[in-house]
């Protein structure tokens, strides 16, 4: 019986030239040999989940509500309609992708429904994005749907060897994830080899490793509704950067090893305690102070 399963990068790549896949290909029939069911149903399922990332950046860019910790909630729709305008420094698609981003990490710290991705904490790089390209590029679903896998293929990778978790590993560990994903899909989808999509993930790590992790109150608000519309910039740079040839002088599969050991060097009080970083300036003290009144 063929045998889809993949542990590392090299893997994949050995594995994608056997079998002549494209990446996301490859995780659908992993996924359906380990999980042991279709690969229809595992497309399925996927196809669930985009419908939820869809919906989380629609309903986002409606609403001004207030998050619960009230610091956040009017920015992703504030980004919306700026991005219309003809004063924008990007794209319509670059744009459009800090709106969604914005509006769906508001959308999580008002309890709304959202796709994690790795984590609720960065639910807003790789589904703003996805969904920004297929509305702004005309990108049908099967082809967003194969990017989704791709992108889940590389998160695999990092949560086996490294960390997807801001309390192990900081924030390189949830939006620095996250963004590794969101290029390696970027460059599937816009019909990048492989391995570029391996040096597109390994580019947006290298570009965010040693991020640390320190929420203001606690709340997965500030700094991180912003934090991953960075997340979203670095995965295009990346995946443009891979696009053209640019390859990362440090291969992936180390990248990852690195980030994991950077994760364990990070200190406690930078790990989503709220201990220091943002979480401790005058600021952060005073809302903590008056957050209640
Ligand atoms: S700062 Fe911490 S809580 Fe916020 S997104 Fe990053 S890892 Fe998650």
């Amino acid at each position: 019986m063929d045998n889809y399963r993949f542990k590392t990068g090299k893997d994949i790549l050995n594995l994608c030239q056997k079998y002549n896949l494209s990446i996301g290909s490859l995780a659908i029939k992993r996924e359906a040999q380990s999980s042991n069911i279709s690969e229809k149903e595992v497309y399925e399922q996927m196809v669930n989940s985009y419908q939820v990332m869809k919906d989380s950046a629609k309903r986002g860019v409606k609403t001004s509500k207030d998050s619960m910790g009230r610091l956040i909630g009017h920015n992703g729709k504030k980004m919306f309609e700026y991005s219309k305008s003809s004063n924008i420094l990007t794209s319509s698609f670059v744009s459009k992708a800090i709106a969604y981003s914005l509006a769906i990490t508001e959308e999580n710290a008002r309890m709304g429904k959202i796709v994690a991705c790795p984590t609720a904490g960065a639910c807003g790089v790789m589904p703003s994005i996805l969904v920004a390209l297929a509305e702004e590029k005309n990108i049908n679903q099967d082809e967003i749907i194969n990017g989704l896998f791709a992108g889940s293929a590389i998160g695999l990778i990092i949560a086996t060897f490294a960390s997807v978790s801001g309390a192990e590993g900081g924030c390189q560990a949830e939006v620095g994830s996250a963004s590794a994903m969101a290029a390696a899909a970027l460059v599937e989808i816009m019909g990048g080899t492989p391995s570029q999509s391996l040096n597109a993930a390994a580019i947006a790590i290298k570009n965010m490793l040693g991020l640390v992790c320190d929420p203001v109150a606690g709340l997965v608000e500030v700094p991180c509704s912003k934090r991953n519309a960075g997340g979203v910039g670095n995965a295009i740079v990346a995946a443009e950067m891979a696009l053209a040839g640019i390859t990362s002088f440090i291969p992936f599969d180390e990248v990852v090893i690195a980030m994991g050991k950077v994760g364990k060097a990070i200190p406690a009080t930078l790990r989503e305690t709220a201990e220091g970083g943002l979480a401790v300036t005058n600021t952060a003290k005073e809302y903590i102070k008056n957050r209640h009144k």
